[in-house]
């Protein structure tokens, strides 16, 4: 059958006629070619990869798009031609052409739309962008020097300063120099002498736009690039010098994806750098958000001279200007977050840090993972990859080992002298035991006695160290109730599923506020429940109250909490992380936002206030989550000449997870996850893709998702591709903003099944991704 459409079209004589299958920007899922547009005359150098402006529907309606394919032939019999060029002169190379096509296809969504992600709107839009006017010399009359004779044999009157302004751009080495530069050199304090010499037709103009970012609020590239010296580069140790030669020997294949599985500390940085200069020195570094610190990015700038970065804290005319650095050539080394994987160069290599965060994984549409983007854009080009990773994602482990499709490199110790830190799991049922006993008082203790003693430790004496406590929660307490259980009032959110949080405000009337970490509506703090009128409790842990605990404890210690509700700007996170390198901060309170690749040599102590926080959570990789919050932030001290000690609280210190990561023994650890995932048939070794369907109507909701699952169920009997379909049921957060929310999942031995299965929906316009549709291919979360 599929054949039949498959046929090369009719040779139509055409002439020297020539066109253009565009992808446009708007949602519209046009297939993989795009929509057929005549090339124009002036437009005869279109190639694939260029932005263009094209006319669409019955209005003509200008849209823009990208040529993905140019061709002779055309078989549609009305063709419209394509309006003009974008003003800037956009144009994707033609290796993001094909990777769009394949993320179109892998991850559902419109081709347009993933080619639109490509390209930053702040580049689109041209943020930043100003334009200059330059001057220059009438050079059509011959030599300079003739030229001037000439108007002084002419009796050109010219006054001192146009004189001036005459023989600054003559003595010039630049052939334009902006108006405002030329009147300056003139020693004149306005542009006027300049102008008049533009009227005496002496001096021709020409405009020129650059792009001029902002320097204010933000950490800018240049300022911190001329803070950074350049440095030699660190004496590599064995086990750092086999992983450059391992990875440069690889390299000889062409693409290969390199698993770098290297334990906190263990120099991964330092590996990076070699393999970047080895291979020629161009590459694509992707790094989480959050570790895309001043640090990081200056160990890039010590060693190489052409390096652009690209993160969300930057102002738009940052972007703009980073962008177009790296499209001209100015930068050949890109360091950024998850989109920088489209950044337009051609890289030699690309290396994706943490490879097993979560962040890589972008929750709208497309809905990408930029660890998988990287690897295929590596394919594309025959260029290697290096994932690392202390704790690398099951995914990668698996691809490296039971499928031998990834090359294992480890870094199995930290750098010399430095010992991974010695942690200690608290039972917290015993420690309230002991509390109790000490005080006859009940009631949850955020520190147990093991961690209060080893902070007390840390800060004593003339020599105080630093320490960091993680909870994964923010706020104060997670929940506000009615403390009579036979009551059982809880105060939940009007617009989701889920309980209300207490943030306290001591600003506030009312001590604070009751917020959705959902959807942020906020409520009035009830004194009283709403059903039996006693006075309500508010219970359970948040960053805040460990925050006033350490106020109460250690009244000395300069405390910082580092949460989303107090770091609001990327400025506000460096800034906090600046001062606590500087040692003006003695500890840092915070969310899993602490966590992240921070190298601080004098952090001695970290505590874990709750590991059970994660290890609940409704989703399969709850105990992986588990696992690497705890090795990651447990690898965050002893980085330097004093031991570091970890406290683990939990109520289950049994756990095989939080034993593992105590014993930082991650083998262990995986071997025994991926063999619970073998035998359930859960990812990574089957395949998952996940639609949510919501509506704010449930029975419409419901109704939608049924008709979605019969839909699948028929086309996998008729296309027998073999996968496992449940539900709808609804999520773990069954509603969220008013949105009733209800899920089908797709369970298949590989990902081909999958594709087959919706590529064959979506070609039948049954299945796509709008407004109450999300579909997502190798989902990170469930909830
Ligand atoms: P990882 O990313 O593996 O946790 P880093 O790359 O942050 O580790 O390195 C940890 C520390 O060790 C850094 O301060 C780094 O400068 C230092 N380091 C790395 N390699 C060496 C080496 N070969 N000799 C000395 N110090 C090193
Ligand atoms: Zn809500
Ligand atoms: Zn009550």
């Amino acid at each position: 059958m599929d054949q039949l459409f498959e046929t090369d079209p009719i040779p139509t004589h055409n002439g020297d006629r020539k066109f253009a299958q565009v992808a446009l920007e708007q949602g519209i899922d046009a297939g993989p070619t795009g929509l057929t547009y005549e090339v124009g005359g002036e437009l005869s150098d279109i190639a694939v990869g260029d932005r263009v402006i094209v006319p669409l529907g019955r209005g003509n309606k200008p849209v823009a798009g990208h040529v993905i394919e140019v061709t002779d032939h055309c078989d549609v019999k009305k063709v419209k031609a394509i309006q003009s060029r974008d003003p800037r002169g956009l144009s994707l190379t033609a290796d993001l052409i094909e990777l769009a096509q394949w993320m179109s296809g892998y991850y559902c969504c419109p081709l347009g739309m993933v080619l639109a992600t490509m390209v930053p709107a702040a580049v689109k839009r041209g943020t930043g962008t100003v334009q200059r006017t330059m001057v220059g010399l009438k050079r059509d009359e011959g030599t300079e020097a003739r030229r001037h004779e000439g108007a002084e044999k002419e009796k050109i009157k010219l006054s001192r300063l146009q004189k001036a302004a005459l023989e600054a751009i003559q003595q010039s080495e630049q052939e334009w120099i902006e108006m405002k530069e030329l009147a300056d050199l003139a020693g004149a304090r306005s542009v006027a002498p300049v102008k008049q010499l533009i009227t005496k037709e002496l001096l021709i103009t020409k405009t020129q736009s650059i792009v001029k970012a902002d320097r204010h609020g933000n950490l800018s590239l240049n300022d911190l690039a001329a803070q950074v010296q350049p440095a030699e580069p660190l004496t590599l140790n064995d086990a750092q010098a086999q992983a450059v030669r391992n990875v440069g020997s690889n390299t000889n294949r062409g693409f290969v994806v390199n698993l770098l599985h290297g334990v906190t500390g263990s120099g991964k940085t330092e590996v990076y750098l070699r393999i970047i200069e080895q291979n020629g020195g161009s590459a694509i570094v992707l790094v989480p958000e959050i570790a895309l610190t001043p640090q990081t990015v200056s160990r890039f700038l010590q060693r190489f001279d052409k390096v652009a970065v690209l993160h969300s804290g930057l102002t738009n005319a940052q972007r703009n200007e980073q962008w177009r650095r790296i499209r001209k050539g100015e930068a050949n080394i890109v360091v950024g977050a998850r989109s920088a994987v489209f950044a337009p160069l051609t890289p030699s290599i690309i290396v994706v840090d943490e490879e097993h965060e979560n962040s890589y994984k972008q929750d709208q549409l497309p809905r990408y993972h930029a660890r998988d983007v990287a690897i295929k854009r590596a394919q594309i080009l025959g260029i290697p990859v290096v994932l690392g990773s202390a704790t690398p994602s099951l995914e990668s482990f698996h691809n490296a080992t039971t499928k031998n499709s990834f090359e294992l490199i480890r870094l199995p110790q930290r750098v010399a002298g430095l010992k991974l830190p010695k942690v200690h799991v608290v039972d917290m049922t015993e420690e309230r035991r002991k509390r109790y006993q000490k005080s006859g008082k009940g009631g949850i203790h955020l520190l147990s006695i093991p961690l209060e003693n080893a902070l007390q430790r840390t800060f004593a004496g003339p020599d105080r160290g630093q320490a960091m406590l993680l909870l994964n929660r923010r706020g104060y307490a997670n929940y506000i109730a009615c403390p009579d259980h036979t009551c059982g009032w809880m105060m939940y959110c009007d617009f989701c599923d889920a309980s209300m949080v207490f943030h306290k405000n001591a600003q506030l009337p009312s001590g604070g506020q009751v917020r959705c970490h959902h959807c942020q509506s906020e409520q009035l703090l009830r004194k009283r429940c709403p059903q039996c009128e006693k006075k309500v409790t508010v219970f359970g842990l948040g960053t805040q109250r460990v925050e006033e605990e350490i106020g109460r404890k250690f009244p000395d210690i300069r405390v910082r909490r580092m949460d989303s509700d107090t770091m609001r700007t990327g400025r506000d996170y460096h800034d906090s992380l600046e001062a606590f390198r500087r040692g003006e901060i003695d500890l840092l309170v915070g969310t899993q936002m602490i966590g992240k690749g921070l190298d601080f040599p004098n952090v001695r102590v970290v505590g874990v206030i709750s590991a059970d926080t994660s290890l609940h959570l409704p989703d399969f990789r709850a105990a992986e989550r588990t696992f690497q919050l705890v090795s990651q932030v447990a690898g965050r001290c002893g980085r330097g000449e004093h031991p570091g000690e970890v406290y683990v609280q939990s109520f289950n210190p049994d756990d095989v997870t939080i034993q593992s990561a105590a014993q930082h023994d991650y083998d262990g650890f995986a071997k025994r996850e991926l063999g619970i995932r073998e035998e359930v048939g859960l990812p990574p070794v089957a395949r998952m893709a996940r639609i949510v369907v919501r509506d704010k109507n449930l029975d419409k909701c419901v109704e939608h998702a049924r008709v979605l699952v019969d839909h699948l169920d028929a086309f996998n009997k008729r296309l027998a591709t073999g996968v496992n379909i449940t539900g709808p049921i609804p999520c773990a957060i069954s509603r969220v903003a008013e949105f009733h929310r209800h899920q089908i999942l797709m369970i298949a031995q590989n990902a081909s099944q999958l594709q087959q299965l919706m590529t064959a929906l979506r070609n039948e316009k049954s299945l796509k991704s709008d407004y109450h549709t999300a579909i997502d291919v190798d989902p990170v979360a469930l909830m």
